[in-house]
């Protein structure tokens, strides 16, 4: 029986400008861009391009407001009410926020608005908590002096997302920044800025002081960039890939910035013969076809015992020929459009470069050829390749994966291992043994057994090797915001 025709949501969005010193306002020069729905390639509203001198501006604001202004200074408890009012404002508006993440991005809307929603508000409230608890502590206490260590904020924070999940990756940085008592300039993903307008409209409404949150949207090249050289930023949080990682550490070297990479991943997603199938291959799809692959944690290299290999190929590939692919709105679809044309098209080069490697096979493949407007990619499954493919060892960023057959558990460790990329992996035995061992073994940031990626606030999230230096998420997060101060009491007695 077919299903309910589906109708898809309409709202207008107004164009988006900048927020400098607590005003919207258009870029210097007037500029704008629209932004695309990748669904339907069509704009869905003008946003604003911002300048150089209006970077410049931000960030003069924003460290006014760290020097001199009531942010940092204030009681922590009261900055903690602010950030429990924003948490409850993101949650009164999660439809407006859920909708712009979903037509900007091509994300399924019920990932939008029951995960990444309520994500936001549960990392505001989390982080709130902390604002309270940031202490220090005596280390020395004797008769004559004591040395104390304070945490202070660390100053101006230029926090720079990726356009993959756009709320989710830029609260990993506002929340504990403002936990802290930092003072902020946000610079979105240039393709998908429209849920970080909203956001910082919401943060306004929340009584956050002028200045402390600063939003720019428009190119990385000449934000970011700015961004990243200026003497007057203290800390860079980047989420982006490891291309554009290791240029803003080269950049920030001659201002000796704190910097925080959040980078690329090719992970590895370990099937042992023993594994639960049906819990297994269900992971092992959502894991690298979840948001259409456009996720940096997923599962993009599957590793699958010989002894289990065809069982594993035949009943993913059933899986991802039955996934519907569509519109991102519509509730039974499984695989959305991908978020821009230029990774559209890069997705499908590399769907050609896999057919083109030594023994490279498509086992099956979802249908897209029903749509005939919108990025879309259906799920593609690979066999015949080794871990030494391109499509093995690069960041694809869509939804195509190799499926590859390993022996034990050694020869396992050895292909999940050899990648220059270190950021999740996922391990699937019944056997415990098994599980400790591999997780132990494999070199990453994250292990998720007999799930895949599951996230929390209080979790530490991030890489090793080339996917990224230090960690977001739970208390470690808040280290990146903060510095210490020893403070030593002499002349006592
Ligand atoms: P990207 O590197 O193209 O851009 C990331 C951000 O950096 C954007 O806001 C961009 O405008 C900005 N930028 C670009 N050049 C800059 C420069 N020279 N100086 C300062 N800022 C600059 O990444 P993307 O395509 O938006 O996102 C996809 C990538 O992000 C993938 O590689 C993915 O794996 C990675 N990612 C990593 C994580 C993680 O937590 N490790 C999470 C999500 C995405």
């Amino acid at each position: 029986m077919d299903t309910p025709a589906f109708s898809r949501p309409q709202r207008q969005i107004s164009p988006g400008k900048l927020l400098i010193g607590g005003h919207w306002r258009d870029a210097a020069d007037g500029g704008s861009a629209p932004t695309i729905d990748p669904a339907t390639e069509s704009a869905i509203t003008q946003v604003a391009v911002a300048t150089a001198d209006d970077a410049q501006d931000a960030i003069k604001t924003a460290r006014r407001a760290f020097d001199d202004g009531p942010w940092p200074r204030m009681a922590p408890d009261d900055r903690a009410r602010i950030m429990l009012r924003a948490a409850d404002l993101v949650e009164a508006h999660a439809d407006d926020l859920a909708w712009r993440e979903t037509a900007d991005m091509g994300m399924l809307l019920r990932d939008s608005r029951d995960i990444c929603v309520p994500f936001v508000a549960a990392a505001l409230r989390y982080y709130a908590g902390w604002a309270t608890k940031l202490d220090g502590s005596v280390r020395v206490h004797s008769r004559e002096k004591i040395g104390l260590t304070l945490r202070n904020p660390i100053g101006v924070v230029a926090a720079i997302s990726p356009f993959n999940f756009p709320m989710v990756l830029s609260i990993y940085k506002i929340a504990p920044a403002l936990a802290a008592g930092c003072t902020i300039v946000h610079k979105p993903s240039t393709s998908t800025p429209l849920s970080a307008i909203r956001f910082a409209e919401l943060l306004m409404e929340a009584g956050l002081p002028a200045g402390v949150f600063n939003l720019l949207t428009g190119a990385g090249a000449v934000i970011g960039d700015a961004l990243v050289k200026s003497p007057l930023v203290d800390k860079v949080g980047v989420t982006g890939s490891t291309r554009t990682g290791k240029q803003i550490i080269r950049d920030s070297a001659d201002t000796l910035k704190h910097v925080t990479t959040e980078l690329g991943g090719k992970s590895p997603n370990i099937i042992f013969a023993d594994a639960d199938m049906d819990r297994a291959v269900e992971y092992a799809f959502w894991a690298a076809f979840g948001n259409k692959g456009e996720q940096c944690f997923g599962g993009t290299r599957l590793l699958v015992e010989q002894s289990a290999y065809d069982e594993v190929v035949h009943r993913l590939g059933e899986r991802v020929k039955a996934a519907k692919v569509g519109d991102p709105f519509d509730p039974s679809v499984e695989v959305g459009p991908l978020a821009t044309k230029a990774e559209y098209d890069k997705v499908l080069d590399y769907i050609r470069i896999g057919r083109e490697e030594d023994g490279g096979t498509i086992a099956a493949q979802g249908d897209a050829g029903h749509l005939d407007k919108g990025w879309y990619v259906p799920a593609t499954l690979f066999t015949g390749v080794t871990n030494a493919a391109r499509i093995a060892q690069e960041e694809i960023f869509g939804p195509v994966l190799p499926v590859i057959p390993f022996r034990d558990i050694d020869d396992a460790i050895a292909i999940a291992n050899d990648t220059p990329y270190g950021l999740a992996s996922g391990v699937h035995t019944t056997n415990q043994k098994t599980l400790f061992e591999v997780a132990r073994r494999l070199k990453a940031g994250v292990v998720w057994a007999n799930t895949y990626g599951e996230f929390d606030s209080a979790m530490p999230f991030g890489g090793v090797k080339q996917s990224g230096i230090g960690r977001e998420l739970g208390a470690e997060v808040l280290e990146n915001y903060l510095q210490v101060k020893s403070l030593w009491l002499g002349g006592l007695a």
